[in-house]
């Protein structure tokens, strides 16, 4: 029989729902258990590709092609399940498959409702999931915050989950905020107690609370808690401001909120101790030999989450080298406005990341070329491929009129470009190369260093390629194409010699990167930026 956990979060956004889930799974995962993770977003788009990276954050994407949620990066970093399109469920989607079986007929002579059709829907799509994976445990994360009306028939379905499949086979953990407040010193738990109370009148009664804190939590204080919020009190978790999230498992494990879960569930699972991960992960993160600087070129510096995963990416390459990666934002358009030499003075290594659009794609070719000129290591994702082509051609081939169809339309140069049958695609949602694809890299060549291997698999998200129709004269003037996508024969790799390291991918290799096993391109890239220090 599959168990089941909700969680929910109260009191204000951005608790931290997503890595709580993550890492319930990862301490469940240690006692031998399979686990699943999904999301539930309670937002009308069906996906979050088409939104701004400011609405939302990152898009990331699973293997199978879907555009998600960054949470489900966070699942995928501490657990070693693999997320699909049946792991992040949207109001949008939900109301789109009752509305097209209502056309089709289905609800023949029915009134359709939010209950029981819609909530029907997301039970339907929960078990759907449970189906898919396999897992012995699933963890559903319910976007928003208790109290939207928004994310009301997600938390209805989660309630009647618990009739429908039995109390023992579900839990409800809800992320809550216990604040400190300075003027009086004190901590301060009606927030917590209010948003309990609301969640209880949608008719869910936590089983745990995982109480989001500056300040540790007093025995008495816990008391206090559990008696309003009618918690057990050994199941008020401390969730204290770490310094790095993946100390988040550790203080979960250290709460014995793994056996909390499991007694509820009447489960008796070998024990663990998460040595390992305390050891080479967190140890490692807390306690770096070394430091490194790199510059991350983009244009949605201003959210933490635009570039979620390259941040993570960049931490787990450094816990691979022992050396603390520092990241110097950097705004595309300033470099435009004041030059690359003056903003990338300090980099020991340069990051284009993906992105849409041309507005400061001029500043990402400027960065690009002071990282190729300069020697500085250099690593261009997607977006960061497109540009190095773009930047090479024009500086290094005399192409200076070099662009990307999706910057200038009817550029004499196009060097990257939209294949035919992208030409035809007239919608934007879920249109994109998207998933996994297969890429093969030729031997000798700096890419077949890094991976050690002649076949990889990443995942894409992008419209545009680089145009064939130069490769010959680029690689004349030393661009060198090593990982090709054989079935359409087009460039998945870029790289120079006679450079430290300057390596540019279509693909994302930021969503695969593991804090136990950082991504080769990324894990390379900080080597060779230590070593550009020197
Ligand atoms: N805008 C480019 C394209 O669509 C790159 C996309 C990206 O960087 N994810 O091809």
């Amino acid at each position: 029989m599959t168990k089941y956990i909700f969680v929910t979060g109260g009191v204000i956004s951005s608790l931290g729902k997503g890595i709580t889930s993550a890492s319930i799974g990862k301490i469940l995962e240690s006692r031998g258990l399979k686990v699943a993770l999904m999301k539930f977003d309670p937002y009308i788009n069906i996906d979050p590709g088409t939104m701004n990276p400011y609405q939302h954050g990152e898009v990331y994407v699973t293997d199978d092609g879907a555009e998600t949620d960054l949470d489900l990066g966070h699942y995928e970093r501490f657990t070693h399940t693999k997320t699909t399109k049946f792991n992040n469920v949207t109001t949008g989607q939900v109301y789109n498959a009752v509305i097209a079986r209502e056309r089709h007929g289905d609800y023949l002579g029915k009134t359709i409702q939010v209950i029981p059709h819609i909530t029907n829907e997301i039970k339907e799509r929960i078990k759907k999931a449970a189906e898919v994976s396999k897992a012995s445990v699933v963890i559903v994360e319910i976007g928003g915050t208790v109290g939207d009306i928004e994310s009301l028939p997600f938390l209805e379905a989660a309630r009647q989950f618990r009739l429908d499949v039995g109390y023992q086979n579900v839990f409800y953990a809800h992320v809550t905020l216990v604040p400190y407040i300075k003027a009086s010193g004190e901590i301060k738990t009606k927030p917590t107690q209010h948003s309990v109370g609301t969640l209880r009148e949608i008719g869910i009664q936590p089983d745990a609370l995982i109480c989001r804190t500056e300040e540790s939590l007093s025995e008495e204080l816990k008391e206090k808690i559990s008696l309003f919020c009618n918690v057990r009190k050994e199941a008020v978790i401390e969730a204290r401001d770490v310094g790095s999230i993946y100390q988040i498992p550790l203080v979960f494990k250290k709460q014995i909120l793994d056996e909390i879960i499991l007694s509820h569930f009447n489960l008796i699972c070998k024990f663990s101790d998460l040595k390992d991960w305390e050891k080479n992960v967190v140890g490692r993160a807390l306690q770096p030999q070394g430091k490194t600087k790199i510059a991350i070129v983009g244009k949605y510096i201003a959210l933490q989450d635009a570039y979620k995963s390259i941040y993570e990416a960049l931490a787990h390459a450094g816990i691979a080298n022992n050396c603390k990666v520092e990241i110097m934002m950097v705004d595309s358009e300033d470099i435009e406005k004041k030059g690359a030499d003056k903003l990338l003075a300090e980099a020991s290594g340069v990051l284009v990341p993906g992105g849409f659009g041309y507005r400061g794609i001029e500043g990402k070719i400027k960065a690009i070329r002071f990282a190729r000129e300069n020697k500085i290591p250099f690593l261009g994702l997607c977006l960061g491929m497109q540009c190095a082509v773009i930047e090479f051609a024009r500086n290094a081939c005399g192409l200076k009129e070099a662009n990307s169809t999706e910057f200038k339309l009817k550029t004499k140069y196009p060097v990257v470009s939209l294949l035919a049958e992208q030409e035809k695609i007239k919608d934007l949602g879920g249109t994109m190369r998207l998933g996994a694809y297969p890429c093969k890299i030729k031997k000798n060549t700096l890419a077949f260093k890094v991976f050690g291997q002649s076949l990889i698999w990443e995942r894409h998200r992008h419209r545009y390629e680089f145009n064939n129709k130069y490769r010959k004269l680029l690689e004349k003037k030393g661009l060198f194409f090593s990982g090709i996508y054989p079935k359409k024969n087009l460039v998945e790799i870029v790289e120079l010699k006679n450079h430290p390291y300057f390596i540019a991918v279509q693909f994302h290799p930021e969503f695969k990167s593991k804090p136990d096993k950082a991504h080769p391109l990324f894990k390379r890239f900080i080597k060779a930026a230590q070593e550009a220090k020197l």
